[in-house]
């Protein structure tokens, strides 16, 4: 099986700008970046990022807010911010050199042992294991049994994993999954170890994972505040999230929850010492997080017309013209807020930059 499964995997590969390299900084990466994300979603912002940070000390040396521009869109921040601080780690003990160790890579922000595995087995042609979603998949169908657990998943994938060419395993293993067995209607007329599966003997495939029960997302609304002030160009009012909250370190309209404006009103009167002044509701944007599914109402303020360049009123807070907004890094629910304003023009003439 496992020869049948590196012929296929050699035979049909996609070319995907990560498997050229053997570089373990890359093949990290290309690991922090596809958890979670698709393929064709992470090749520009893989490629972005390199140009930006090319090397280990490049992405330890950078602020943090610039890493999180760059990985701007991709969502899930957090791994940013881990790669950031793995990237320290590395540099301070490890002389900018990824460690081979399993404990030592074990350690490092952001690393667990699925990506141990990957970086060891493919950067380093160490015999790892690894398991993912799509590696869960295939070894519950191969082995027709609905409700492996995850030692029991490990222990297989420990088993599986050859002494020769472990990358090109484990790479395949995840290939398969990926592009042949997928969760519904799996290809199995073309796939290498058709005449080893217990699932597709059994003749019902997609039974295989049982399914994870999972609880709906959270219905959550909130007030967002569109407060601007000046004129060409007009300001947009933006926060800095905090470090340990939703969307951390990214930059965001003012936010409460509730459905109510005026409580958020006051409080940021109060934080920027200026009056607002009611200027018209925009209406809502929706965004889904992984637990969360937000609805955000929007409502407009005008802040008055003092001068453009006027000081943030907090570290942590700034006025920017559309085109400052472009130099921070901006979720996608930002992106939808921009877009939204945009399509609803202010009651007055003015309209942000
Ligand atoms: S035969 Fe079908 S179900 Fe079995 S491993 Fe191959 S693609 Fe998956």
């Amino acid at each position: 099986m496992r020869q049948a499964l590196c012929e296929w995997y050699r035979r049909v590969a996609r070319d995907l700008p990560w498997r050229r390299t053997r570089d373990p900084y890359r093949i990290w990466l290309s690991e922090a970046m596809l958890q979670q994300t698709r393929v064709d979603t992470v090749m520009p912002y893989y490629e972005r990022f390199l140009a930006r940070f090319p090397t280990v000390h490049a992405l330890a040396d950078a602020p943090e807010q610039d890493v999180l521009h760059a990985w701007a869109g991709l969502g899930y921040y957090s791994r940013a911010r881990s790669l950031k601080r793995a990237a320290e780690v590395i540099v301070r003990d490890h002389g900018g050199r990824l460690p081979d160790d399993p404990a030592a890579l074990g350690r490092l922000p952001g690393i667990g042992p699925y990506t141990v595995g990957a970086i060891r087995s493919i950067a380093f042609g160490a015999r790892a294991p690894l398991v993912d979603g799509n590696v869960a998949r295939v070894f519950s169908r191969l082995t027709a049994r609905a409700e492996l657990t995850p030692a029991q998943l490990w222990r297989l994938a420990d088993e599986l994993v050859p002494e020769e060419a472990p990358d090109v395993f484990n790479q395949a293993l995840m290939e398969l999954g990926a592009t042949c067995c997928m969760p519904r209607r799996p290809t199995c007329e073309r796939c290498p170890v058709a005449g080893e599966c217990g699932a597709r003997r059994a003749g019902n495939p997609e039974a295989y994972p049982a399914p994870k029960r999972r609880a709906p997302p959270k219905i959550v609304r909130a007030i967002g505040a569109v407060v601007t002030r000046g004129v060409r160009p007009q300001r947009l009012l933006v926060l800095r999230r905090p470090e340990r909250e939703l969307l951390g370190g990214l930059w965001l309209i003012p936010t409460a929850p509730g459905d109510a404006p005026e409580g958020l009103a006051q409080s940021l009167e109060a934080e920027i010492g200026a009056t607002l002044r009611p200027a018209g509701e925009i209406g809502s944007v929706r965004h889904l997080f992984t637990h969360r599914d937000l609805t955000l109402s929007l409502h407009r303020f005008d802040a008055g017309a003092k001068p453009s360049r006027a000081p943030a009123p907090r570290s942590d807070a700034r006025w920017c013209s559309r085109e400052e907004l472009e130099e921070l890094p901006l979720s996608g629910l930002m992106r939808k807020v921009l877009k939204a304003i945009d399509a609803t023009p202010a009651t007055s003439p003015r309209r942000i930059r």
